[in-house]
């Protein structure tokens, strides 16, 4: 019999619905990976590690070149000082590294403080470890956040609070008012944070702070982040939790029973990525994803969404007037307009309503696949003799 906690949450939405968009040939905006190529040379550094002989266990931890290359680039990013040889464990990519987090720090009964819509990895993950999420919710249109709502939650086995900044799905970012309004609650109940910082490099006209830089937050919180969304190669899976030792000692613990580590070559090859990533790398991809932010946020306001423009991530937020049923609405979609989204109801636990009136677009996609998108989105909005094609 499967554990009950997993077999509730059922098939990821997203292999639901890359299949739906395969079996209709459908443009697939809804799983968040990238349908172009990260950088040549990354490509050319992991080949070269596949013929140095890099292909053996590395150090359970991270190669040594990985883990220095981690602290180097939170020093050069935002001036944190990070001792590559305990406060960083490198991982089967940052999902990896969420698991290992969570069976490596909380007993069964724990309970742990989530925003919703959250990743689906969250309540996935906390389940593994036999601990109970608690979950406040990020409101349709701004997703504002309520401080209060979020202190209500917590109770005497409260142990842990997630936070994903910038956010998916969402776009949020955090301000450092936000963020210092967790630190107080983590800092007055001794919460653990986890800070999912994957999309730290994707943020448009605002700057990502890391939550383990406010006040009183550097002991007891744990980064976590991945080369998936930097470098544009999502299949490697390469991410990391950087930490203080005592909190980089429990996740290991998990770590090494769980993949005891990842990828040598690739993570030899990202280890080189990494040195080379600085502002101005960042400022390019930044401006490509501005521009794809643009675009889909433009192309879905003319086909009819009321959308939330985001600030950060890949993914944008938009909601239908008249759909209350996202997994119906994204099923239709698929057909009738040959474009696939994420019906973000799966991403709620409490205000799962919220949900169902909204889709999800990703834009890690090339200009021609989103050219694709805007052909195909605007044929099915346009009215024709027998009424809208939509079905509204
Ligand atoms: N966290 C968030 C918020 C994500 O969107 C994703 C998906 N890409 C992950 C974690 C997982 O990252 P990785 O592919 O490195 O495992
Ligand atoms: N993070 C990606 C997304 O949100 C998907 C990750 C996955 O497929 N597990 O679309």
């Amino acid at each position: 019999m499967a554990k009950t906690a997993l077999a509730a949450l059922g098939t990821s939405v997203f292999s639901e619905m890359t299949a739906l968009a395969q079996q209709h040939s459908a443009v697939n905006l809804s799983q968040g990976f990238p349908d172009f190529e990260g950088p040549s040379d990354v490509v050319d550094d992991a080949v070269a590690a596949l013929r140095a002989g890099h292909n053996q266990y590395g150090r359970s931890l991270g190669v040594l070149p990985l883990v220095r290359a981690v602290a180097a680039h939170s020093k050069r990013f935002y001036d944190i000082d990070v001792d590559p040889l305990t406060e960083v464990v490198c991982t089967a990519g940052a999902t990896e590294a969420l698991a290992a987090a969570m069976i490596g720090l909380l007993d069964a009964g724990d309970e742990v403080i989530v925003l919703e819509p959250f990743y689906d990895g969250y309540p996935a993950t906390i389940a593994m470890a036999g601990a109970v999420p608690k979950v406040a919710t990020l409101r349709w249109p701004d997703f504002a956040f309520d401080v209060d709502a979020l202190a209500r939650l917590i109770t005497k086995k409260t142990r842990m609070m997630v936070v994903n900044n910038p956010h998916n799905p969402t776009g949020k970012v955090f301000t450092t008012a936000e963020l210092d309004a967790i630190a107080g609650l983590c800092t007055k109940h001794d919460l653990i944070a986890v800070c999912d910082e994957v999309y730290e490099h994707l943020t448009y006209d605002v700057v990502h702070v890391p939550l383990c830089t406010r006040p009183g937050m550097h002991e007891r919180t744990l980064t976590l982040s991945s080369t998936g969304k930097t470098f544009s190669f999502t299949g490697w899976k390469v991410g990391w939790a950087t930490g203080p030792a005592h909190l980089i000692a429990a996740v290991q613990r998990a770590h090494q029973f769980l993949t005891f580590c990842a990828s040598t070559p690739l993570h030899m090859a990202m280890a080189l990525a990494l040195d080379r990533c600085d502002h101005a790398f960042v400022q390019t991809l930044q401006g490509q994803y501005r521009a794809r932010r643009d675009f889909v946020v433009d192309l879905l306001r003319e086909v009819g969404f009321i959308v939330s423009v985001p600030a950060g991530a890949y993914f944008c937020l938009a909601s239908m007037p008249g759909v209350d049923d996202d997994r119906a609405f994204a099923k239709k979609l698929v057909i009738d307009a040959g474009v696939a989204a994420i019906p973000p109801s799966a991403f709620y636990s409490e205000a799962v309503d919220e949900g169902r009136r909204l889709l999800r677009f990703a834009f890690c996609k090339s200009p021609g696949t989103l050219a694709d998108a805007a052909g195909r989105l605007r044929r099915w909005a346009k009215p024709g003799d027998d009424g809208d094609p939509r079905g509204l």
